[in-house]
């Protein structure tokens, strides 16, 4: 019995020795979990992160918890989307935890949208409108190559607040960078049939990886992002049908699909889900997943609305 004692005791201490945060790691809270994956590529057993949020909560519209403030105050980093992405909860949470390393202009403050040019950005902007991409778009992650920016940005900034550890950084960040080229060669060969496809998307969150595979956006459910769709503007989407038609509609995790339903079921295409990011669907289980479901879920997409139509391949290269 002794015996069977220790060997739990041991067990456990084992266990809660794991759990413990490693003695002088970065601690590093970040707001969505493909900013969280890429500082664990970079950060490896330096850091210890935190993540805000899960691929199947709305990115707009995160409510500043008390345990995001408690994780906030111990962050010697904070790792956000920017582009006003977080603008509803991210600076109440950053004021209230009254950590003055992580306040916006130190070096504890790091923005991964202020190392990618934004599209979109509108031209007369109304935020009486209800805009929620007032900057342009913020969802800079759709696109893989991004990630490779932001990621030396990232190291850069990791070597800064630890400089015992600049060279892991940067050594990790070569090996990101070699892994994820590799990878975006094959997803881009895999993907080359939905070159100059047509579709359509409920919210503008897929901007980034439409532009990076060459795909032609012909219409947003939602006329201005982060606004309900109203049943006119469906409408017009559905009549548009008749010149360049679209041959999927695709549609986020978090998104109520109903929008994207009524059109496609009157347009005859199929209704593709995506993961806006990690853990939106199963299969998108880590950052190369990510991508990798992403491409499969719209060629199985393709595929369902009937192969090549018209408005195919090439038109764009
Ligand atoms: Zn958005």
């Amino acid at each position: 019995m002794k015996k069977i004692v220790g060997i739990v005791s041991t067990v456990l201490s084992a266990c809660l020795w794991a759990f413990a945060p490693t003695a002088g790691a970065v601690q590093v809270f970040t707001t969505a979990p493909e900013w969280a994956a890429l500082v664990r590529e970079i950060g490896g057993e330096d850091v210890i992160v935190s993540v805000a949020t899960t691929g199947l909560q709305d990115p707009h519209r995160i409510q500043a918890k008390p345990s995001l403030i408690t994780a906030a105050r111990s962050a010697d980093l904070v790792v956000a989307n920017g582009a006003e992405l977080e603008v509803a909860w991210l600076p109440l949470v950053i004021r209230a935890s009254g950590n003055a390393q992580i306040q916006p202009g130190r070096p504890g403050y790091f923005e991964a949208a202020a190392y990618v040019r934004l599209i979109e950005a509108p031209v007369l902007l109304d935020r009486s409108q209800g805009d929620v991409h007032p900057l342009g778009n913020p969802h800079i992650h759709g696109d893989p190559r991004n990630m490779l920016s932001v990621g030396r940005a990232l190291a850069a900034r990791l070597a800064q607040i630890d400089p015992k550890n600049a060279a892991a950084y940067s050594d990790r960040y070569k090996r990101f960078t070699g892994t994820m080229r590799a990878s975006i060669a094959v997803w881009e060969r895999d993907a080359a049939p939905l070159r100059g496809v047509p579709i359509l998307v409920q919210h503008k969150v897929f901007s980034y990886l439409e532009s990076w595979l060459g795909i032609e956006e012909v219409g947003a459910l939602e006329a201005i992002p982060g606004v309900e769709p109203s049943g006119a503007h469906l409408a017009d989407i559905l009549a548009r049908q008749a010149g360049n038609p679209a041959r999927m509609v695709i549609y986020p995790a978090y998104q109520d699909d109903t929008p994207s339903r009524w059109v496609a079921e009157r347009a005859k295409i199929p209704v593709v889900l995506l993961p806006s990011t990690l853990g939106g669907t199963p299969d998108a289980s880590n950052l190369y997943k990510y991508y990798e479901s992403m491409v499969r879920r719209l060629l199985d997409g393709l595929k369902s609305g009937g192969g090549a139509r018209n408005g195919n391949s090439q038109a764009h290269d």
